[in-house]
């Protein structure tokens, strides 16, 4: 090596991890991850990329911003249940009961005795407390997990009684036959695609009926000559009745109001209703089986349920969202429109874009038919794919060969975030366009 060989002046890689800075970035990224990017920032000093006295800010610069690969998004689309996108927002009070049990906590276990005890007790109570209709509550993994459990405890090797009407896909391979025939229940099929009446239900429930299934066909409505059968008159029928509400309302909204609910479909008679955590509730993803107590019992025995379980963060976030204040799927549908109309012309004043009136949606496959009115601020529609791509990511709709920005589902405190991406967007797209 001649005196003039950079790699005699490269600090050697025990010194640079003992920086305060590498140990600090250690700390939060692991010690393996520093050590590689350590190793990239000496190898590009070596080659003269970098000077020596850069192989630390390199290293740093190398590690990546967030300990995921997930990327937080603003939601600029105005659907409030956006799948793709992580459904349903945490509030603030759920965020902080998921810190909370995210250590040891007492999940499964009584700190007065030191015995084992019912797991996820305060969840359960305070689902019981938000549907005193329930004379119990399970919860599993998600809506789909709710109902192959119920379908399962009480009707596996017999029949499920379910309309033609409500053969549904609900999204993303959901789809109620081939779930039914996962069971090992057997699929009874009733009435038409647009007609079922009870006595087509009663023509064919005896001895054989494990349950009759009414599934709530959340994401399409069938108008025109048609008719289903209540819950009030599926209950005459003399089996278990189960009911997918799917959405996850606890009590009647009147801004849905053919949105099904739990304590209206228990006080109709239902036995078990099953239902979606991450939906209208706006909680964790996660699956809630109210109703019966003995029949609730039946499931929470059933070998599947230990399979179908959720962990201490979803029971914490479910907890909290039950207790806690508004949701934030509860504040954007609800959203005052005056109030959105404001932030929406600050918004289109601050980036010289055009206020627009859109119609925003519940999403989620829910209440397809329920425009929410709302603004937007009209922009290009190049805008939306560097928009997603930006720091923070913002997802606006894209409609008519327009990018729509929608204030709806963005926290308040968050606009001008929005308005510095929309910014930071125009004057990318502007300096690509030349001036004619
Ligand atoms: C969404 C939905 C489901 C599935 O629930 P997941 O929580 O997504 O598993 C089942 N039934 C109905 C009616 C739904 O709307």
């Amino acid at each position: 090596m001649s005196q003039a060989d950079p790699r005699r002046i490269v600090p050697r890689t025990d010194v640079l991890l003992a920086h305060p800075d590498l140990v600090a970035a250690a700390a939060r990224h692991g010690t393996r991850a520093v050590k590689e990017a350590v190793r990239a920032a000496q190898a590009r000093a070596r080659s003269g990329e970098i000077t020596p006295g850069e192989v630390v800010a390199a290293a740093q610069a190398a590690l990546p911003a967030r300990s995921t690969t997930l990327r937080p998004l603003l939601n600029a689309t105005g659907v409030v249940v956006h799948t793709n996108i992580g459904r349903a927002p945490l509030s603030d009070a759920a965020l902080e009961a998921v810190a909370a049990a995210a250590g040891y906590v007492d999940v499964e276990f009584d700190t007065a005795t030191g015995a084992r005890a019912r797991r996820g007790r305060g969840t359960l109570e305070a689902l019981r407390a938000a549907v005193p209709a329930a004379g119990d509550a399970l919860v599993v993994n998600n809506g789909a997990a709710a109902l192959i459990l119920a379908t399962t405890a009480l009707a596996a090797g017999r029949e499920v009684v379910v309309s033609r009407g409500e053969m549904v896909e609900i999204g993303d391979g959901f789809r109620l036959p081939d779930l039914i025939a996962s069971t090992g229940a057997r699929l009874r099929e009733v009435g038409t695609t647009n007609r079922t009446r009870l006595a087509d239900y009663a023509a064919v429930v005896g001895p054989d009926t494990g349950c009759v299934l009414k599934v709530h066909p959340s994401n399409f409505r069938v108008e025109g000559f048609t008719s289903a059968a209540s819950v009030r008159e599926l209950a005459t029928l003399g089996v278990p009745l189960v009911v997918d509400i799917g959405s996850g309302l606890l009590a009647p909204d009147p801004l849905v109001p053919d949105e099904p609910d739990a304590t209206t479909s228990l006080a109709d008679g239902a036995t078990v209703v099953t239902a979606s955590g991450d939906k209208l509730l706006g909680g964790p993803q996660a699956g809630l089986v109210l109703g019966e107590a003995a029949t609730v019992e039946r499931l929470r025995r059933h070998p599947l349920a230990r399979a179908l379980r959720v962990d201490k963060l979803t029971l914490a976030a479910l907890e909290a969202t039950l207790r806690g204040p508004e949701s934030p799927v509860t504040a954007y549908l609800h959203a005052d429109g005056e109030a959105l109309r404001v932030r929406t012309e600050r918004l289109a004043a601050a980036v010289a874009g055009e206020l627009v009136a859109v119609e925003g949606r519940v999403g989620g496959g829910g209440a397809p038919g329920v425009p929410l009115p709302g603004w937007a601020v009209a922009l290009p529609e190049a805008c939306a794919e560097r928009l997603r791509r930006g720091e923070p990511g913002v997802v606006a709709r894209v409609e008519r060969g327009r990018c729509l920005v929608d204030l709806r589902c963005v926290p308040p405190d968050r606009d001008g975030d929005v308005e510095r991406a929309v910014l930071a967007v125009l004057a990318v797209l502007a300096a690509l366009t030349p001036e004619d």
